[in-house]
C-alpha cells in the first residue's frame, strides 16, 4: 500500500461496538484507528457484539481498509511490572489474556500495551516481571500480537529507552507475538531528539529492530525533550514541531506502519460550560495538505460553534 496510513484514537461504545468506531474515524478522513475495548482508566468489559462487527467489518470490505491496521489499546492501568500485591498481577495477566481474545474476535491483531511501573522494585525486577507476566498472556505460537509502548519515563515507568524494551523482547519466547508502538511524545519526554529522526530510528532498528515496529502514535508534545513528562499538544502546536512530526509520518521506511494521533481534544466555553471536541479531523486534513496551519485550534472551535 502507496497510501498514508492514518487514523486517530476513537471511542468504542457497547451500543455500536466496532461499527460506531469506523464512522467515527471516517468522520475525520481516516483509513485506520485506535480504540479501548470500554473506559481507558478501568478494567469493564462487554462482550464483542458480533453484528456491529460484522457490519463494520463489510463496510471496511467496501472501502477497501484493512482491519489488520486498526489497533486496540490496552487500559492503562494494567501494570505487568510489579507483582508484589498477587492479586493484582494475576488479574492483570487475566485480564490481558481475555484482551487478546476480545481482539482476535474482533479479527484485530495489534494490541499496545504499556509496559508497565515497577513502583519501587527497579528496573531489572520489573522487566523480569514482565517477561513473566508475558509470557504467561503469549502462551500459543498465533494469535494477536502485543505492542509494547515507548514511555515518556514519568515515575516508575518501564519503556523509556530502546534497551529496556529490547530486553522485555529478548525474554518473550513467542517472538512473533511481540512488537513496540512507537510514540513520538513519549520519546521526546524520554530523552530522544526528533530533529534528527533518522538517527533516533537507525538508534531504533538497531536496538530493536524495524521489524518490530507495528505503530506510531503522532503527538507533539507540551514539554521538552528529556523531560519526562507526558503530555500530549496538538499536532505543530508543542515542542517538537509540526515538520519533525511530517518526517516522522511520511518517513520512507515507515510507510507501512499505522499512524495514529492522540493528541488533545480542544476546549470550548460554550454559555460559560468548557466542552472539548476531537481535533482529529481537521489535524489529519493538515497532514495531507503537509502545510501547518497556525489557525488550526481556531477553526476546530468555529467549526463546532
Ligand atoms: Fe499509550
Ligand atoms: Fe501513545
Ligand atoms: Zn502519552
Amino acid at each position: 500500500m502507496d497510501q498514508l496510513i492514518i487514523g486517530s484514537h476513537v471511542s468504542y461504545g457497547s451500543k455500536d461496538g466496532l461499527m460506531g468506531s469506523l464512522e467515527e474515524a471516517l468522520s475525520y478522513g481516516a483509513n485506520t484507528f485506535m480504540f479501548y475495548t470500554g473506559a481507558p482508566q478501568n478494567t469493564t468489559r462487554g462482550p464483542i457484539d458480533e453484528k456491529t462487527t460484522q457490519k463494520a467489518k463489510a463496510k471496511m470490505l467496501e472501502l477497501g481498509l484493512d482491519i489488520k491496521e486498526v489497533i486496540i489499546h490496552a487500559p492503562y492501568i494494567v501494570n505487568l511490572a510489579n507483582d508484589q500485591d498477587h492479586e493484582k498481577y494475576s488479574f492483570a495477566i487475566n485480564f490481558l489474556k481475555q484482551e487478546l481474545q476480545r481482539a482476535a474476535k474482533l479479527g484485530i491483531e495489534k494490541v499496545v500495551l504499556h509496559p508497565g511501573s515497577h513502583v519501587g522494585l527497579g528496573t531489572k525486577t520489573g522487566i523480569s516481571n514482565i517477561i513473566k507476566g508475558l509470557n504467561e498472556i503469549l502462551d500459543t505460537p498465533d494469535g494477536p500480537i502485543i505492542c509494547l509502548e515507548t514511555m515518556a519515563g514519568k515515575g516508575t515507568e518501564i519503556g523509556r529507552t530502546f534497551e529496556e524494551l529490547a530486553a522485555i523482547i529478548k525474554g518473550i519466547k513467542e517472538q512473533k507475538r511481540i512488537m513496540v508502538c512507537l510514540d513520538t511524545c513519549h520519546i521526546n519526554d524520554a530523552g530522544y531528539d526528533l530533529k534528527n529522526f533518522d538517527h533516533v530510528l537507525a538508534e531504533f532498528d538497531h536496538i530493536i529492530g524495524l521489524d518490530k515496529l507495528a505503530c506510531v502514535h503522532v503527538n507533539d508534545s507540551k514539554n521538552a525533550c528529556g523531560a519526562h513528562k507526558d503530555r500530549h499538544a496538538n499536532i505543530g502546536f508543542g515542542t517538537i514541531g509540526f515538520d519533525n512530526l511530517l518526517k516522522v509520518i511520511y518517513h520512507e521506511k515507515l510507510k507501512e506502519v499505522p499512524k495514529i494521533l492522540e493528541t488533545p481534544y480542544v476546549s470550548v466555553t460554550e454559555e460559560s460550560k468548557d466542552r472539548t471536541y476531537p481535533p482529529y479531523k481537521q489535524e489529519i486534513a493538515m497532514i495531507k495538505a503537509q502545510k501547518f496551519n497556525a489557525n488550526l485550534i481556531e477553526q476546530i472551535r468555529n467549526y463546532h460553534k
